[in-house]
């Protein structure tokens, strides 16, 4: 099962994704992750993404479209994978068809999760992260057991710079002038689901799984 997790930022496509992952046992792929772990490793990757991320910018095309090919043709990821946050633009959706088309395969669905604008403000200046292992909450939707400590590894949380309210703004700028366009690419290959991501967590998931076990 190959799925790609389509919508804003902080629509909630990483909370989603690690459901899935979880319940489907395939492997949750997030360039965002990918690239936070280059730059707290000090890779050059991580050292030129970083320029892009906090001015919420997308990285350029040619930094992540190899990087996503190789990933998905690691072994753990034979029977499928959920893409969290790639493809963002037409270009990388074209690179993804076109190295799945030379090995006869394809992407299942695009399940877009959608979120207004309005709401996504007050996700993104509530999201925690865990400095350890990315592990993603929120202070009133999903809040932690102890303030401020990561539930899964005890890491300390932060809010991530790109996630100020300033940077939160030109990410949807970004996201609807670059990333919304996918929306139709994947309409047109008749693979496009839509949630309506302003439900609990628990009821986006349920929609999800029915998506999935048509
Ligand atoms: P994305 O991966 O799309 O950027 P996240 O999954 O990190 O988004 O979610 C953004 C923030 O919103 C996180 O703090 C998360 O805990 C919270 N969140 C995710 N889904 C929901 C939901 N359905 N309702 C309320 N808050 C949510
Ligand atoms: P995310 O964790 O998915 O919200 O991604 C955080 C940031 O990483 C984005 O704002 C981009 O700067 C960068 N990024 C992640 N995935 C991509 C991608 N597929 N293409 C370009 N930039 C990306």
């Amino acid at each position: 099962m190959k799925i790609i997790m389509l919508g804003a930022p902080g629509a909630g496509k990483g909370t989603q994704a690690k459901k899935i992952a979880e319940k489907y046992a395939i492997p949750h792929i997030s360039t965002g992750d990918i690239f936070r772990a280059n730059i707290k490793e000090g890779t050059e990757l991580g050292k030129k993404a970083k320029a892009y991320m906090d001015k919420g910018e997308l990285v350029p095309d040619e930094l992540v479209c190899d990087l996503v090919v190789d990933r998905i043709s690691q072994a753990d990821a034979k029977n499928g994978y959920v893409l969290d946050g790639f493809p963002r633009t037409i270009p990388q959706a074209e690179a993804l068809d076109a190295a799945l088309e030379k090995i006869n395969e394809k992407v299942d669905f695009a399940i877009d999760v959608d979120v207004p604008d309005d709401n996504i403000i007050n996700r993104m200046s509530g999201r925690r992260a865990c400095v350890s292992c990315g592990g993603t909450y929120h202070v009133e939707f999903n809040p932690t057991k102890v303030e401020g400590v990561c539930d899964a590894c005890g890491g300390k949380l932060i809010l991530r710079d790109d996630d100020q309210p300033e940077t939160v703004k030109n990410r949807l700028e970004v996201y609807h002038a670059q990333t919304q366009p996918l929306i139709a690419y994947y309409t047109e290959k008749n693979i496009l689901k839509t949630v309506d991501g302003t439900q609990d967590m628990a009821k986006v998931f349920t929609d999800i799984v029915g998506i999935l076990e048509v």
